[in-house]
């Protein structure tokens, strides 16, 4: 007989009953900082009381009424990411994989639409990472994700990330657009060089082709703005948004500019749960939270404090830990231990965080942390370092 439960997972023996803004309390009985967010998606906390409202006071109303008829959160949710972002539109989901599914159908239907439909193809970057469908697994091109799923969708090809005439050498006529994630996340917090990516712009621009980021984990204040590419002074065509996005509810959105936003035509895509009420609702709030004046450059000036005492520690342990990467609150410690010792220590300190390749340790704290919760995970950083050394 095997498990009931489907054995795709391997979790550690830890559960928990309730989480309180940076905390979550174990069925241990333990109390635990929570330096993972869920991978970046809690990042208001839990039990934001914000988030528990918009729950609430909707679950009362309405949690569903599928996309036969109007459902005026959506408009309202979709005009606050294109007031907030360079987006003209927004098509709305469950997760990160299909707001990927999305923009990656987009770059598709746009030269279709424009009578190109030979153009198809996508590049996308080694080590990179979209989701779990068999679109975004061709996408991100890994190995691991292929394995035993093949043959692979046609029409994605990769190139090393960071290489911009590694990229030029990929075009060819069938070549259609560029999807990247500006800090390549569970490939190891690899921060792209704000010059490439301006380079992929430029390259875009004169060939033709569109670009597309994955900001389902750059985005959301994580970087301490509400998107990675604010960084840059550049924008992207599409882009996809989801995990804190709705701060644990299930929602997604693919946001795109005006010409690739109007080739999707009616009953061109679509999902039965995809904005729904209640997804709407959590999201607002979250969106309202996060775009409330102060709250990104709180984010920033916390995340200075975790970089600068996050330094200390990687200087005075450099058998245990290589360098810090990162921006803003999305960050990794790239180890020279293994990184799931690291991962076992800091647990046993009372410090949750999260393994990404590379033998990273990734550091995605909540937005709303405070500096007594950052000096408390750098002591535990400290005694797990102690023990590695
Ligand atoms: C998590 C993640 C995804 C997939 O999101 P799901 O909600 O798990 O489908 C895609 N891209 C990036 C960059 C991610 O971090």
């Amino acid at each position: 007989m095997i498990p009931a439960l489907l054995s795709n997972y391997a979790p550690a023996d830890l559960s928990f009953e309730k989480g309180e803004g940076a905390y979550l309390i174990g069925n241990d009985g333990r109390r635990y900082l929570d330096f993972y967010a869920g991978i970046a998606v809690t990042s208001l906390g839990h039990s934001h009381p914000k988030v528990v409202e918009a729950i609430k006071d909707q679950a009362e109303k309405l949690l569903h009424v599928a996309n036969l008829y109007t459902i005026p959160e959506q408009k309202i949710l979709a005009q606050k990411l294109v007031d907030n972002t360079f987006a003209d539109a927004v098509y709305f989901c469950n997760s990160g994989a299909e707001a990927n599914e999305c923009g990656l159908k987009m770059i598709r239907k746009y030269f279709s639409a424009n009578g190109q439909p030979e153009r198809f193809r996508v590049i996308g970057f080694n080590d990179s990472f979209h989701g779990r469908t068999l679109a975004t697994i061709a996408a991100a091109g890994q190995d691991k994700l292929l394995e035993g799923f093949g043959p692979m969708v046609d029409g994605y090809d990769h190139v090393p990330a960071g290489d911009i005439e590694a990229v030029k050498a990929a075009i060819t006529p069938e070549t259609a657009g560029i999807i990247i994630e500006p800090i390549i996340g569970e490939g190891g917090i690899q921060v792209m060089d704000p010059d490439f990516l301006r380079a992929v712009r430029s390259l875009c621009d004169e060939e033709g082709l569109l670009l597309m980021f994955d900001e389902i984990q750059t985005g959301m204040g994580r970087t301490g703005k509400l998107f990675a590419y604010e960084h840059l002074d550049i924008t992207p065509d599409i882009m996809s948004s989801a995990k804190a996005l709705g701060n644990g509810f299930p929602v997604g959105a693919c946001l795109a500019v005006e010409k690739v936003a109007k080739c999707m035509t009616v009953g061109s895509h679509g999902s039965t749960y995809g904005g729904n009420p209640l997804a709407m609702s959590v999201a607002t709030a979250v969106v309202d939270v996060m775009t409330e004046d102060g709250f990104m450059d709180r984010v920033a000036r916390i995340a200075g404090h975790l970089k600068q005492s996050l330094n200390g520690v990687v200087d005075r342990y450099p058998t245990v830990l290589e360098e810090l990467r990162g921006v803003g609150l999305h960050l990794g410690l790239k180890c020279k231990v293994e990184n799931g010792a690291l991962i076992k220590a800091l647990e046993k300190h009372g410090a949750l965080t999260a393994k990404a390749g590379d033998n990273v340790v990734r550091l995605l704290p909540p937005l709303i942390i405070e500096e007594q919760q950052v000096n408390e995970f750098v002591e535990a950083l400290e005694k797990a370092c102690e023990e590695l050394a």
